[in-house]
């Protein structure tokens, strides 16, 4: 992911509302971008900060988007789980099947 296609992401991101493959590629990114690091902090102030403002509450922008990262960073584990998961799955389904095949002719 380039710098252009991440500042397009960026909105997402602090919505929520990147798929896995988009999620990794922009988390990757940031991790290696300080320009884009540094954007996404002032999106992220803007957008967070205003509504704890309105809410009263106490805010830390660095820990909040450290936060929001470390947040991404389990999620895309979990995404990686869930693949391993369903290959195993399919592994397992397949493996029965042809173990149901060889039996029928076997027998
Ligand atoms: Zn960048």
């Amino acid at each position: 992911m380039d710098c252009k296609e991440a500042n397009k992401k960026m909105s997402d991101f602090l919505n929520n509302e990147l798929n896995s493959r988009e999620l990794k590629g922009f988390v990757e990114h940031i991790s290696h971008c300080r320009d884009c690091k540094e954007e996404l902090s002032i999106q992220f102030l803007v957008q967070e900060g205003m509504a704890r403002l309105e809410d009263g509450s106490t805010f830390d922008l660095q820990s909040g988007l450290d936060g929001l990262l470390e947040e991404a960073e389990r999620r895309m584990i979990f995404y990686r789980w869930l693949h391993y998961l369903i290959y195993g799955v399919e592994a397992f389904a397949i493996i029965a099947i042809i173990t149901i095949i060889v039996l029928i002719i076997v027998l």
